[in-house]
């Protein structure tokens, strides 16, 4: 893990979503969990010798962000949208697809179980912890449920999947227009370090670049129904669509099927039909 502040470390080089560790006088809290049961297991063993975890925050519904929370003991605080995805998910095939995640994964899930929040928030919440405190604030856009995560003493926020930091932007289930008011709340919270989803830490300023990503989607597939495209033409046609950005660690060669997901989410929205809601459990979810 790299050191962000005196207090924070963060992953953002595993695969799946990044994740964070804050170091709190009374023990830790983990901000996201490792995808990948290779690498859940590697942080457990390195934090054997840490204060104890005292709770998991999961910023979003999809699978890598809360995979790893059956390695770890602690309970765990997340949007009651995200409780409510994961317990419609179906264990043995949530084991499934962790087990193609590479060789040997599925041998590392003896015992292995998922472990949903049960501590839940609407609006948002706040947990006290020693000298910290941790705000979860609802910002849908990326999810209905996603949310930003804020440690307030050490001027940093996570903000899930509604920034991507310098990689492929995911919009699969995605209400853009609740997205861009999220990404004006990130604005207004003030604080200049941002742990994105995905990706480089960025800051700020980064915020409008994300807000461009989000606009230059939507516009492209507002143009092609103006062109008279149906929304299979429209999925094919956008496969290739280049992007500013490379696709984030370990998602290489998914390009064409997150363009697609996108067109496809994107056309529904414009014509008003309704939002993808895929399985969030699926391994191509970012
Ligand atoms: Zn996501």
């Amino acid at each position: 893990m790299e050191r962000l502040t005196d207090h924070v470390q963060v992953q953002t080089r595993g695969r799946g979503g990044n994740h964070g560790i804050v170091t709190t006088s009374d023990g830790l809290v983990m901000i996201d969990t490792p995808y990948k049961p290779s690498e859940a297991l590697r942080l457990r063993e390195e934090l054997a010798g840490a204060p104890p975890l005292r709770y998991m925050i999961n910023t979003e519904p999809h699978a890598d962000h809360w995979t790893g929370n059956g390695f770890f003991d602690a309970p765990v605080a997340a949007h009651e949208g995200v409780r409510r995805r994961m317990l419609g998910i179906d264990p043995a095939e949530h084991r499934a697809r962790l087990a193609r995640l590479g060789p040997g994964e599925g041998d590392l899930l003896e015992g292995y179980r998922l472990r949903p929040p049960t501590l839940i928030f609407t609006d948002q919440m706040t947990i006290h912890l020693g000298a910290h405190s941790f705000r979860l604030i609802h910002m849908p856009g990326h999810t209905p449920f996603q949310a930003a995560v804020v440690v307030e003493e050490e001027g940093v926020v996570f903000t899930s999947d509604n920034v991507f930091g310098g990689v492929r932007t995911w919009l699969q289930e995605a209400d853009p227009e609740a997205w861009l008011r999220s990404l004006d709340a990130i604005r207004a919270l003030g604080i200049d370090t941002l742990v994105p989803g995905h990706g480089s830490i960025c800051n700020r300023a980064y915020l409008d670049t994300q807000a461009e990503v989000i606009r230059e989607w939507v516009g492209t597939v507002r143009e092609a129904i103006d062109r008279g495209l149906s929304r299979e033409e429209a999925i094919e046609q956008l496969s290739d669509r280049p992007d500013r950005f490379p696709m984030a660690s370990g998602q290489e060669g998914k390009a064409v099927e997150v363009a697609r997901l996108n067109v496809a989410n994107l056309w529904d929205f414009a014509t008003r039909t309704g939002i993808h809601a895929p399985n969030p459990g699926d391994s191509g979810a970012s």
